[in-house]
């Protein structure tokens, strides 16, 4: 039997939205009887490959996110936006009301504690963003589970029904978005 391929990946995340998908426990069983990991934090795999579903944590806050992000919208046929973080940005988006200049002077010149004060400028490094983004405002995105984290009975769910082939809805009961 050809299971399903599902890669996952954190962005500007904190993987508490994993840690809610592996709070499904047992139930994973049954789900891996029917798919299996591509890239993920789950797995060693380095580069999203062709996969039936993408599930993306976290918003977009630096130039890596945005690659990682499109090469999961170029190899995943359904794409979905997964906790707050990539549905509207989240908590990061908080710093959306400051000048990113002065975020990174407060932290790494002027903060507590810091000695050696410099900015950090290795070009290893990725460029964070002017402001932290939702996904969709990067790729277009086909479903999008909501909460901080999303639980584990809604991954349940939307497992089932993708892959299953029906049409993924959430019931009421199981919306929430904290
Ligand atoms: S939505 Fe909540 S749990 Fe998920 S990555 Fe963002 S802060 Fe963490």
């Amino acid at each position: 039997m050809t299971r399903i391929r599902i890669a996952t990946t954190s962005l500007a995340g904190c993987f508490g939205c994993h840690m809610s998908l592996l709070d499904m426990d047992e139930r994973l069983v049954s789900i891996l009887e029917k798919a299996e990991f591509d890239r993920s934090p789950f797995t060693d795999i380095k580069h999203c490959g062709s996969c039936d579903i993408g599930l993306v944590e976290g918003g977009i806050c630096n130039e890596e996110n945005v690659h990682v992000l499109r090469e999961f919208r170029k190899n995943c046929k359904i794409l979905i936006a997964v906790g707050a973080c990539a549905i509207n940005g989240g908590v990061p988006a908080l710093r959306n009301s400051f000048q990113l200049r002065a975020c990174l002077e407060e932290v790494y010149l002027h903060g507590e504690g810091v000695e050696n004060p410099q900015i950090p400028n290795d070009a290893e490094l990725p460029l964070l963003l002017d402001k932290v983004y939702p996904i969709h405002e990067v790729v277009q995105v086909d479903f999008y589970l909501p909460g901080c984290p999303p639980s584990a009975d809604q991954f349940f769910r939307m497992f089932n029904d993708l892959i299953s082939g029906n049409e993924f809805s959430l019931p009421r009961k199981l919306l929430h978005f904290d």
